[in-house]
């Protein structure tokens, strides 16, 4: 992911210390497994999950009526030690986040999984997404005397289920009469003392797919995606699908159509960026869909040029694609230092001088005299493509034709996507010329929304595209738009 790089004084290296880009909403695990070390296998499918949120890690194991679970800031190979995933983490079900923040401030207490007691032992919530209900749903909670220790929506549908339960529910009865108070984005592992249930909304905005270990058949895995089951070696079973609740235990695994049926709608961007590239949707991995689009984009917007090349590392499937539908030879104009994650150990203004940074490092001899086509998949702000722009112009590009494998981003995502307010969207105020110029291009396009749709292969009515065209899929309370959709507001 690319994120606001600032070009120094003295070089064009580009900081890539924070995102210019729709934030990722989280990354949810979950693993039933008798015999097996299920924190260790938790731990690596967040791993693998670790682009979906960077923010926090935890993991909860059951261990027949106990719970361990240990959560902090920061990445998951930060967050977890050896000792920890061995001597604390104990149990036969494990449940793991990733946390990037969408609700609910930045601190550890909202650090997930969220954990709350009912009358049949604690339950263990990790969520991915965002309710657009919250004010009923708190103000519910509130009227039934629940206490909330986070600010998080995810704590509220954990309560709402513990509030069920010590109705004298079960488990399912309680989990589905809280859905249905739920309104919004969400896909839910959740782990309780005699199993493990993965869910997802009525849509299916978030992802959530089921796999399966070999041998005993009743080794069960969830995941946000297919990369955090081909890590640990599970084979992916299928989706959750839209409205689904699947509950693992001892007996095996059984499926609850919970809800009415809804048209599925998930998130587009999951196709675009979001979703790691090698994960698997619609049996063929993001990656092919991407280089997809990128031949669709050559086909919508050709422009004569000596080279193509990808914004490391998301625009670089859709920058092949193009390529190959145009014939202008493929070639890598920006090295991005691969060996850097998120620090949380801010560096000094003297290093930070001296060019100690994470850095997209454009090849001048590359694209010394070159006219240059290079294509991102999206923009939310527009400063990071000026900066690249620059630096591109600055390294010796005599031309820079930007494209984008999306639409022009013109409305906030209220389904756990970190989009911004709409006034900071740059496509929402400015047209695409007015944006061509800001950035400093010879030439902009975008992909249509149609073609970026048809390119799934799927029914195009099945993904929310809302922060292309504003249409929500699930409708959103006035008082939650006015907090986000400014230019409605006043134009209205
Ligand atoms: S509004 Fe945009 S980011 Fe949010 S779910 Fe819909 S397509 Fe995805």
């Amino acid at each position: 992911m690319l994120a606001n790089p600032k070009v120094t004084d003295d070089s064009h290296h580009l900081d890539v210390s924070r995102s210019d880009k729709p934030e990722e909403a989280c990354g949810v695990f979950g693993i039933y497994c008798p015999e097996g070390e299920v924190a260790k296998l938790a731990y690596f499918g967040l791993y693998a999950l670790q682009h979906r949120g960077q923010e926090s890690a935890g993991i909860a194991t059951f261990d027949g009526d106990r719970v361990h679970s240990h959560k902090d800031m920061g990445l998951v190979s930060q967050v977890f030690k050896e000792s920890v995933l061995h001597d604390e983490l104990i149990g036969h079900i494990a449940v793991g986040h990733n946390r990037y923040s969408t609700t609910g401030s930045s601190h550890k207490v909202n650090a997930q999984p969220a954990i709350v007691d009912t009358r049949l032992g604690k339950l263990a919530l990790a969520h991915n997404g965002n309710l657009v209900n919250t004010v009923e749903l708190r103000e519910h909670l509130v009227d039934r005397g629940c206490d909330f220790l986070t600010t998080t929506d995810s704590e509220m549908i954990a309560l709402a289920i513990a509030d069920e339960v010590d109705s004298g529910k079960d488990w399912l009865e309680a989990a589905i009469s809280a859905f249905q108070m739920c309104s919004g984005a969400y896909s839910l592992v959740i782990g309780t003392p005699i199993g493990l249930m993965g869910v997802r909304d009525p849509n299916g905005v978030r992802p959530l797919v089921i796999g399966q270990l070999e041998g005993n058949p009743v080794r069960y895995v969830l995941a946000s995606e297919t990369c955090g089951l081909d890590i640990i070696g599970a084979e992916y079973v299928r989706e959750v699908e839209p409205g689904e609740l699947v509950w693992i235990t001892e007996s095996g695994l059984v499926s609850f159509h919970w809800s009415p049926k809804s048209e599925k709608k998930l998130c587009i961007f999951e196709m675009i960026y979001f979703s790691r590239p090698d994960s698997v949707t619609n049996d063929e991995t993001l990656y092919t869909y991407r280089m997809r689009i990128g031949k669709q984009l050559a086909k919508e917007s050709f422009v004569d040029a000596d080279l193509v090349m990808g914004v490391p590392d998301s625009g670089i499937p859709a920058a092949i694609g193009f390529s190959q539908a145009s014939g202008i030879p493929y070639a890598e104009g920006l090295i991005k230092n691969r060996y850097v994650g998120r620090t949380f150990i801010q560096p000094t203004q003297t290093m930070r001088e001296s060019g100690i940074r994470m850095k997209l490092n454009p090849l001048k001899d590359v694209l010394k005299g070159k006219r240059v086509i290079i294509v991102d998949d999206s923009i939310v702000r527009g400063t990071t493509s000026r900066k690249i722009v620059k630096a591109l112009r600055d390294a010796g590009a005599t031309e820079v034709h930007m494209r984008i494998s999306s639409p022009p981003v013109t409305h906030p995502c209220f389904y756990g996507i970190d989009t911004d307010n709409q006034n900071q969207l740059i496509a929402a105020t400015k047209s695409v010329q007015a944006i061509a110029e800001q950035i400093g291009v010879d030439s902009l396009a975008y992909l249509s929304q149609q073609g970026m749709l048809e390119a799934t292969g799927e029914d195009i009515n099945h993904f929310c595209s809302a922060c292309f065209n504003g249409d929500y899929p699930i409708p959103i309370p006035e008082s939650v738009k006015r907090s986000k959709l400014i230019l409605e507001e006043v134009t209205a």
